[in-house]
């Protein structure tokens, strides 16, 4: 059965584990695809503003009359190479601010929800000609590409727009030397977009509350149903268990009384007997003390297992010290087997109280009589008893004690403690169930304080008055 338990809580922690995987799993998706939404829209709505920014056109057009020019500059040999992509920095250098403002005007104007930079870089210009093309620029990757226009922002982490690539060509008139010439001209321009979303994260997150919260929710639902089905599975195995110890325990206990009444009267029926007054006295003596044992036992699972509502007390005013030392005197004598001391120790402001004498009692030997059962020999008992505002009486044993494990659940019905030295010892597990229940019934109040073989130490406590 424990088995059983152990394998069940172990499939049902991996299939939590592999739920929560898979889980885990479906929502980054679920991220993933929202990202993607969202950038994709936000390129759309750049996109859309793009087109009717007309001002932004007439830069390019500006910035693209330069750009014709310093080609002409460098295809008549006025200008070398490497010092075109400076020359029109130099440019695009000055027109940037208004570009930069145009852009953040129109993304304020279109209420987008998240921040956007925008920024052009240039990725080729190539020289076209019938012979070969003569390629002025060529930074295809995204990192090395010329940042041209728009706001400084880390491309490594923008997003790309669509690349534009312009075929043109042009034909313009010069003079050289006096005299007017005329230059023709093909190129090809490619040029890139990217766009720079801030807080992106945020806004993915927030479109994906709804999806997170409920699967916390679900998540947090499924663990605590697994939690409560593992617990109750517990429960229940530790009350079959307790149930079958009971059954055990209670069979032992009436076996005894019964082997010996079979054999009192199979003893009585005996010829032999018949003419032995004496012989007969002392079997039916015997068979009346084991009529009495095992109805001590029936009373003792009959009462001993009622709660503390079900108690009815009937109260009456006792004096302290002399009640106790009655009930500690006649616990004494009933003391046969074993080497017994007794100390008390009385500090009583307060001389009476009322309680239901026949039960306080009970509860009392209860205690008492588990301080001989749990002890070896040379037992020694402290009865240490106060009475203030309330009476406490402690009773202290130097017995086998009790584990920290058990010492949470020896108040429990027909609980005992899983060591081998208690279950040598005869018992129901119902007397300290029993004597709470008393107490309570009292409002009072019992704890345990112990060790494993160290003693043991019950401290009663009830509200005078
Ligand atoms: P029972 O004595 O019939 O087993 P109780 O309810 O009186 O049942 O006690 C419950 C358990 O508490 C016992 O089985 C024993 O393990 C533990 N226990 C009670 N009193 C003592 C004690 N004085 N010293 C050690 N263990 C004790």
């Amino acid at each position: 059965m424990k088995r059983k338990i152990n394998v069940l809580i172990f499939a049902s922690i991996l299939g939590l584990i592999a739920l929560s995987i898979i889980q885990g799993y479906l929502i980054n998706n679920t991220y993933k695809l929202e990202k993607d939404a969202f950038i994709e829209e936000t390129k759309r709505a750049v996109f859309r503003f793009d087109d009717q920014l007309t001002e932004i056109d007439s830069i390019y057009e500006m910035v693209g009359e330069e750009m014709v020019d310093r080609i002409i500059d460098y295809k008549l040999g006025r200008l070398e190479k490497h010092k075109f992509l400076n020359e029109f920095n130099n440019i695009t250098d000055t027109v940037n601010p208004k570009f930069i403002k145009l852009y953040q005007d129109a993304f304020r104007s279109f209420n987008l929800s998240h921040p956007v930079k925008f920024q052009k870089r240039l990725r080729a210009v190539v020289l076209l000609d019938s012979v070969f093309n003569d390629t002025l620029f060529y930074k295809p990757q995204k990192l090395n590409s010329l940042y041209l226009l728009g706001e400084a922002f880390d491309v490594e982490s923008a997003y790309a727009l669509n690349n534009s690539q312009i075929t043109n060509d042009v034909q313009r008139n010069y003079v050289e030397n006096g005299i007017e010439k005329s230059v023709s001209i093909e190129f090809q321009v490619t040029t890139q977009d990217y766009i720079n979303i801030d807080g992106w994260e945020k806004e993915v997150l927030r479109r994906m509350s709804g999806i997170l919260v409920l699967s916390i929710f679900i998540f947090a639902f499924v663990l605590g149903l697994l939690y409560y089905s593992i617990k109750s599975l517990i429960t229940q195995k530790k009350i079959a268990d307790i149930k079958t110890d009971f059954v055990n325990n209670i069979t032992h206990e009436l076996k005894t009384p019964l082997a010996t009444l079979t054999l009192a009267t199979k003893m009585l029926r005996k010829e032999e007997i018949q003419h032995e007054p004496k012989l007969i006295e002392n079997t039916v003596q015997t068979i009346e003390r084991q009529n009495k044992r095992l109805q001590k036992l029936i009373d003792q699972v009959l009462n001993n297992s009622l709660g503390y509502k079900e108690i009815e007390l009937n109260k009456e005013s006792v004096i302290i010290s002399d009640y106790l030392n009655t009930v500690l005197d006649d616990f004494e004598l009933s003391v046969k087997s074993k080497e017994l001391k007794l100390n008390r120790n009385f500090n009583l402001l307060h001389s009476s109280i009322r309680i239901d004498k026949f039960y306080m009692t009970t509860a009392l030997l209860n205690i008492l009589e588990n301080a001989v059962k749990y002890s070896e020999n040379n037992i020694e008992i402290n009865i240490d008893v106060q009475a203030s505002n309330h009476l406490k009486i402690s009773i202290e044993d130097n017995g086998i004690g009790i584990s920290d494990k058990d010492k949470n659940q020896i108040f429990e019905k027909f609980y005992r403690a899983g060591n081998t030295e208690v279950h040598n010892v005869k018992g129901l597990g119902l007397g300290l169930y029993y004597t709470k229940q008393i107490i309570k019934a009292h409002n009072g109040d019992i704890i345990v304080k112990s060790q494993n073989n160290n003693g043991t130490i019950f401290i009663l406590t009830i509200p005078i008055n």
